[in-house]
């Protein structure tokens, strides 16, 4: 059993509550190897950005459980040693997906879970999040809840549509698990592929302009639970200059679509105080290495193309942090 703040980790509480307060959200990038972290706490500590590194079922699965927790333990003294006097580092469990898993997070360092029932009945998920915050309470670690279906694919967790989240359930669905935050589903969604170009409009220049998100059911679900954290998955813009450097040198992404960053700013302004961007880190590090590998075939130095690779993703951490989510300079030095 390892308590997470011996791992120099801090859990989502004190951070929610500023970022609510602030107007701002706390971005939630997931990670799977070395040069991802790397950019990541490089982002965070350039920008002096609290931050939250999650780690989905599939990314344990990839790169090992006990691997992963030093890996988080490194990021806090890495991100000490680039200056950082007291970062603030949230190791989470993304989509938990039963108490098992939740609770081996939690017994190896993690200093927050989420547990993902939502596509369960309502009561079987209202139990099965009660029990893993009354087991993650005990060691001050929080727990994210999700009531509502995102639609999209993001490694097990499939869904054909969204189902919005009901506003008139989410103040029973808190009161009755005790959790910390609750993910929301307003009409982002996992993967690359968010919209087919049917679901959008075309503007004057004849891009394609996803429908908007469901402002108005986060507005209600504000209303009833005022002040309490809100989170928002498949919150990626998919930059379309990645997805054409992609399909440039080589690929072959068809209709990538994503949520544009002015509704994710607008949505940090609210209640919304995490938003976890996934699929942008993978266009940035796939576009950077197709460059290097379609000019230059004859390097096989993996330094020499994921090095550009993780300076492309961190250039779009910063971007995230800077012009999207609003958290720079919100770490106390
Ligand atoms: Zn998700």
């Amino acid at each position: 059993m390892i308590n997470y703040k011996d791992l120099g980790l801090v859990n989502t509480k004190e951070m929610f509550a500023k970022a609510i307060k602030g107007g701002y959200a706390i971005p939630a990038f997931n990670f799977n190897n070395m040069e991802q972290l790397q950019a990541i706490v490089q982002a965070a500590v350039e920008t002096k950005s609290p931050v939250i590194i999650q780690v989905s079922k599939g990314a344990r699965a990839y790169a090992n459980q006990t691997l992963l927790r030093y890996m988080a333990e490194g990021a806090v003294a890495y991100a000490k040693e680039l200056g950082a006097k007291n970062p603030e580092i949230v190791l989470h469990l993304d989509h938990g997906d039963s108490f098992e898993t939740c609770k081996s997070c939690i017994d190896m360092g993690f200093s927050s879970v989420m547990i993902d029932g939502s596509h369960l009945p309502y009561d079987e998920n209202v139990a099965l999040t009660k029990k893993v915050v009354e087991y993650a309470h005990q060691f001050d670690v929080t727990v994210e809840g999700e009531l509502g279906i995102l639609a999209g694919v993001e490694d097990d967790v499939v869904a054909e549509t969204h189902t919005y989240t009901r506003p008139e359930e989410v103040v029973d669905f808190v009161t009755k698990t005790g959790c910390d935050s609750l993910a929301i589903s307003i009409g982002t969604s996992h993967g690359a592929n968010k919209f087919t170009p049917e679901q959008c409009t075309k503007d004057a220049q004849g891009h394609l302009v996803p429908p908007p998100l469901k402002f108005d059911v986060l507005a209600a679900v504000e209303k009833e639970l005022p002040g309490f954290p809100i989170v928002l998955h498949g919150a990626s813009s998919v930059p379309q200059e990645e997805v054409a450097k992609i399909n440039k040198y080589g690929g072959a992404l068809k209709d990538a679509i994503g949520i544009p960053e002015e509704q994710l700013r607008k949505a940090a302004a609210s209640a919304v105080c995490k938003i976890n961007i996934d699929s942008d880190s993978r266009l940035a590090m796939t576009a950077a290495v197709r460059e290097v590998f379609a000019t230059n075939p004859g390097e096989f130095d993996p330094r020499k193309y994921l090095g550009p690779a993780r300076e492309n993703m961190k250039k779009v951490y910063k971007h995230k942090i800077e012009n999207v989510l609003g958290s720079a300079n919100k770490l106390v030095d």
